[in-house]
Order: structure tokens, then sequence, then C-alpha cells
């Protein structure tokens, strides 16, 4: 199963908290990784292995949704700051239309990324 982690800058602390939380399920060997570039930097610094695509601004939520399409990607968990501005909102809403589209569990915030996580 391949699980996409994305966070936005202000909500980067808690992602790595949120991934340290659920260390047994996500170490598990059925699960892989994959994460929006600066988002990877942090959890791979954590210790987690995880397949760091793009920085989200140049392409990295492009790179995920472009998985959830082609089926490689089964679950997305993405941190989103809505308090803040993000350039490149036109990926981040093309990477939820398509799981949408492909049914593929989307969370945009840690409480709701919880219940998934605790679904596997
Ligand atoms: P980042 O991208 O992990 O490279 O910061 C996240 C995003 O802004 O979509």
């Amino acid at each position: 199963m391949e699980i996409a982690i994305i966070a936005h800058d202000g909500k980067k602390a808690e992602m790595v908290q949120f991934l340290n939380e659920h260390k047994d399920v996500l170490l598990q060997k059925n699960i892989s990784l994959i994460s929006t570039g600066t988002t990877g930097d942090k959890a791979i610094k954590a210790g987690f292995e995880v397949n760091a695509l793009l920085s989200g601004p140049v392409g990295g939520d492009a790179q995920i949704a472009a998985r959830v399409a082609e089926g490689k990607c089964n679950m997305v968990l993405f941190f989103r700051d809505p308090l803040d501005r993000h350039p490149h909102e036109p990926d981040i809403l093309m990477l939820m239309r398509l799981c949408d589209v492909h049914n593929v569990p989307l969370a945009t915030n840690p409480a709701t990324a919880e219940l998934l996580i605790k679904a596997i």
C-alpha cells in the first residue's frame, strides 16, 4: 500500500509528530511512503523511509496526483494550511479532484488522517 504524505509549511511539525505517533502502522513492511520534497526531507530526518518527490510548489503535488490517477497511490494524507496562500493551488486542487475521481481516501487535516490510519 502506497501512502502519500504532504504538509504545508505551517503544518510540517504536526506531520512529523503524526508520523511518530503512528510509527507502528507506518513502518509496516507492506506500506510505502511517498511525499512532496520538503515534507519528505523532514520525515526522512525523523527516521522514516520515504520516496520524496519534487517540492510541492515545483510539481510534487502534481506528481502525487499522477500516481493517484495511475492507481499507484492508495491514500493521501495532506495536512493543508488553510490560513496561508499557495502559488501551486491549481496543483493542490488537481490532486484533491483526482482523489475523488479515483475514490482514493484523502485526509486534508490531522483528525481525518488519524481516522484513516486507524482504519488500516
Ligand atoms: P513541500 O510541498 O513538502 O515540498 O513543502 C508541500 C506543498 O506545499 O504542497
